[in-house]
């Protein structure tokens, strides 16, 4: 071991933590993940039915063309060849029929013109372009997003798009509370090219674990993190943090956290009250997710917004084989039902069967000619930390990277803005932890 070596833990194994041992390993630092899960990958993890070749996102995952620290990340690792930006259709609900929806910059003015006074659709075009075009996203986080798209889109366009997109994204309780920079972010950075890894999302995070592995970072799965605290007797091995599970006790020089805010404020005592006061305050969503394989195609978009106010019990229906093809998948076709929800909504509670119940009857919307019969099998996932929601002057409030605790960082989608939450971000903020790592440890990557 170089005598700059450290000994580093970094709980959790989704894209955050892994970016973090990916660096840090490369500077020559001995790294433990833990992850409480059986498997890597986060909120980002899939699963495969015996039957299909690739996996499968729990919770419906693509990136954008314009994700330069994921894409960057896999051109270092020479895995360029293994990514797929198909160009999927994204479908919007109007007067009770689907319309193609890509970019408010393409075909919406069209959409507009055809059904709203040119007063809005005029409106409609320039605070659009103002919203894709200008990079001065700070001011905008001292208004809420509803507020805003209300006063430049105007009511009518506010009413038919905005509202319905917030609300069913943050709920009738938290959507007037988002700033606009978020919505900024989110219009500013998309691209209507989807990609995906050969495999799924799970290909990648699979291999790029097996690599971590194989480099010498240690990655106990099914390893849930208990508590995080300082000690002034060091085990052996040295280190002035204490990681515990119910296997015992591990000191560490350095622990990088990347838990919800919430957990992380329980799991580590010793984080002074207003550091732990400002995790507790960051407000986010849950989500849940249903996904149903089918016999035959249900729609030709891939993704479908739908207005809470048009009465279907979920916000997203995504046609995933509309986007990578039923050939991967043995032949299926599978959708996802999804919803962001506050983790006290009845959904969290219902099982699957009964979930499946609630939903059938929207499928006939999508597709009048859909029958029961079409369903295979059926997948719920849940997830009580799934969106973070920004409020007013947001910057203000995140807590920073390295707590007050010497040696305890903490990394979580939270921490993301203005833009949106999302794995090209995970290896941002995991990569920025860890160069903070490296900076106080005095050491660099050394290949
Ligand atoms: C419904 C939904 C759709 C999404 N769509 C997209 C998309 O299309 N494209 C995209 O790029 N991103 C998408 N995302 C976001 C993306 O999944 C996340 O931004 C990213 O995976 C976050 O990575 P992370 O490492 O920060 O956190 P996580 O993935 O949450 O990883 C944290 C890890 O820590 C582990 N952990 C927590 N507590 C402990 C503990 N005490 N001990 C040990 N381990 C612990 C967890 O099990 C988890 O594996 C979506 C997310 C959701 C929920």
């Amino acid at each position: 071991m170089p005598t700059a070596t450290k000994r580093i833990a970094i709980i959790g194994a989704g894209m955050a933590g892994l970016a973090a041992a990916y660096d840090l390993n490369r500077a020559g630092h001995a790294v433990t993940i833990y992850e409480a899960a059986p498997g890597v990958g986060g909120l980002a993890a899939g699963f495969r039915a015996p039957h299909w070749d690739w996996t499968l996102e729990k919770f419906y995952h693509h990136w954008f063309a314009s994700d330069n620290h994921m894409l960057g990340l896999i051109d270092e690792l020479g895995w360029r060849d293994q990514v797929l930006f198909p160009r999927p259709y994204t479908a919007i609900y109007f007067d009770g029929k689907f319309y193609p929806f890509d970019s408010i910059t393409s075909n919406m003015p069209l959409f507009l013109l055809r059904h709203y006074p040119l007063l809005d659709v005029a409106r409609f075009a320039l605070a659009g372009v103002f919203l894709r075009f200008s990079s001065n996203w700070k001011p905008l986080e001292q208004h809420t997003a509803a507020d805003w798209t209300r006063r430049y889109f105007g009511p009518r366009i506010y009413d038919l798009f905005w509202r319905p997109m917030l609300v069913g994204k943050f709920g009738e309780e938290n959507y007037k509370t988002v700033n606009m920079a978020w919505l900024w972010a989110r219009l500013h950075a998309r691209t209507t090219r989807l990609g995906t890894f050969t495999g799924g999302f799970q290909a990648f995070l699979d291999k790029l674990a097996d690599l971590l592995r194989a480099r010498g970072v240690e990655i106990r799965l099914g390893a849930a993190v208990t508590g995080i605290r300082r000690t002034d007797a060091p085990l052996p091995g040295g280190g002035s943090l204490v990681v515990e599970t119910a296997a015992g006790a591990e000191t560490y020089d350095a622990v990088i956290s990347t838990s919800s805010p919430a957990l992380m404020a329980k799991l580590a005592p010793d984080l002074p009250a207003s550091y732990a006061g400002s995790l507790q305050a960051l407000k986010s969503m849950g989500a849940v997710v249903l996904v149903i394989s089918l016999t035959q195609q249900l729609t030709n978009y891939y993704w479908h917004n739908l207005p809470k106010e048009a009465g279907f019990p979920f916000l997203a229906m995504v046609e995933h084989t509309n986007f990578l093809g039923p050939e991967h998948y043995g032949g299926d076709h599978i959708i996802y039902c999804g919803d962001y929800l506050n983790p006290d909504h009845e959904y969290f509670s219902l099982s699957k069967e009964q979930l499946l119940e609630r939903f059938l009857p929207a499928l006939s919307r999508f597709n009048p000619a859909f029958d029961r019969s079409w369903v295979k099998e059926t997948w719920l996932w849940k997830t009580a930390y799934a969106q973070p929601v920004p409020g007013l002057n947001h910057s203000q409030n995140i807590p920073p990277l390295q707590t007050p605790v010497p040696g305890l960082y903490f990394a979580s989608m939270s921490q993301v803005y203005p833009w949106d939450r999302g794995t090209n971000f995970a290896v941002e903020i995991g990569r920025k932890v860890a160069g903070m790592v490296m900076e106080d440890f005095g050491s660099k990557v050394s290949d």
